[in-house]
């Protein structure tokens, strides 16, 4: 008998809870393509892609996603789950990836808000969430079982309360958490946050966490964007030796959802970060800030991302009006490792250490 579970891949923002309710093996491409770039694989990667004749402008993690669906990177998907909660494009990475790999793709597709979600977007939604609940029934052989669905749900409350203590971890002064190391455990909560037993090993990372006696801690920053994954250990160097620590940034804190059933799911999934309207991500950002204690942003303009980076310079100003922040920017990239500047980022990075020193002599 073939005990193996049926094989998901997943975006990043897809409803989580109906794979693991449904018993699925979840892979989430950009996870991978963001931990291949971390071990310096994303240059060949997005080159292969680019000998397929996916063009160079595209998101480095979709080129990656291609060079990782082609060559057989990642264990074969029985089907792909994908939603245009954060990204249009994500939708056309997907439908390749279910040509190339001849599995089905199921699709949700989340209308652009610019103000509260509407019953009408919730009905819109609910719709889809049962076709595509019906398509990976037939799918997996499984039958829906409302009672696992809310097992799924309530681990998954619990997974996010744990998530924000350790994200709540870097309140203490110094923080104790590392700059970027948050992102090590990210792939904790983006395929792993309806387990059962995630909600103690997150509990036991913030209990390790806040046994640590750091030094070295001068400046608080809030990291605005995806990190640059290619040379993440060269930026973690030269912020510690300005002696930088960040301490918040939207992507970790963007991971934990709560819902109770298909209602609260499809509205929950609304509130993604590019999905909310610029008032909402900059009232987002502004309390971020708030609640870590920052003493500055830094701002990566992500060559890849330009659902993220379209609105940021607006974002940027009134960071820099309503919270009276030094905010600096670079340009890097997450997965390509040419589009960063290390000369250029030790300079911006000179002028917000400066900037910092000169607000707090100020004040
Ligand atoms: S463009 Fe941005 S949101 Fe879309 S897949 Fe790339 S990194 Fe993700």
């Amino acid at each position: 008998m073939n005990a193996r579970k049926p094989v998901a891949w997943m975006s990043t923002k897809f409803p989580l809870e109906i794979p693991a309710a449904l018993g699925m093996e979840v892979i989430c491409p950009e996870s991978a393509a963001a931990a291949a770039a971390g071990k310096g694989e994303s240059g060949r990667l997005c080159r292969r892609a680019e000998g397929l004749g996916y063009c160079a402008d595209l998101c480095s993690y979709v080129r990656m996603g291609m060079a990782l669906a082609w060559d057989g990177g990642l264990p074969k998907p029985d089907v792909l789950l994908c939603c245009d909660n954060i990204c249009s494009g994500m939708v056309q990475w997907y439908e390749a990836m279910a040509r190339t790999l001849q599995v089905p793709l199921v699709l949700l597709n989340f209308p652009y808000r610019q103000s509260q979600v509407s019953q009408g977007q919730v009905n819109y939604l609910l719709g889809q969430l049962k076709a595509a609940i019906r398509q990976l029934e037939e799918l997996t052989g499984q039958q829906w079982d409302p009672q696992k669905f809310q097992e799924a749900c309530l681990w998954e409350e619990r997974s996010a309360r744990a998530w924000q203590r350790v994200l709540d971890c870097a309140m203490a002064r110094p923080s104790p958490l590392r700059s970027m190391e948050i992102f090590d455990y990210m792939p904790l909560m983006v395929t792993g946050r309806c387990r059962p037993e995630m909600e103690e090993r997150l509990l036991e990372l913030a209990r390790e966490l806040a046994a640590r006696r750091p030094e070295g801690e001068e400046y608080r920053i809030y990291w605005e964007g995806t990190p640059c994954w290619p040379v993440l250990g060269q930026v973690v160097e030269l912020l510690d030796k300005r002696h930088i620590r960040v301490v918040a940034d939207p992507i970790s804190h963007s991971l934990g959802f709560c819902c109770q059933d298909l209602e609260s799911l499809a509205r929950a999934y609304c509130e993604t970060i590019n999905g909310v309207s610029l008032e909402e991500g900059v009232a987002m950002r502004a309390k971020l800030c708030w609640r870590y204690g920052v003493d500055g942003v830094l701002v990566h303009y992500n060559r890849s991302c330009r659902p993220w980076c379209g609105d940021l310079q607006e974002v940027e100003r009134r960071l820099r009006d309503e919270l009276e922040l030094p905010v600096v920017s670079f340009d890097g990239d997450q997965g390509d490792p040419g589009a960063f500047s290390p000369a250029q980022f030790e300079t911006r990075l000179d002028t917000l250490t400066e900037l910092m020193a000169a607000r707090r002599e100020a004040r």
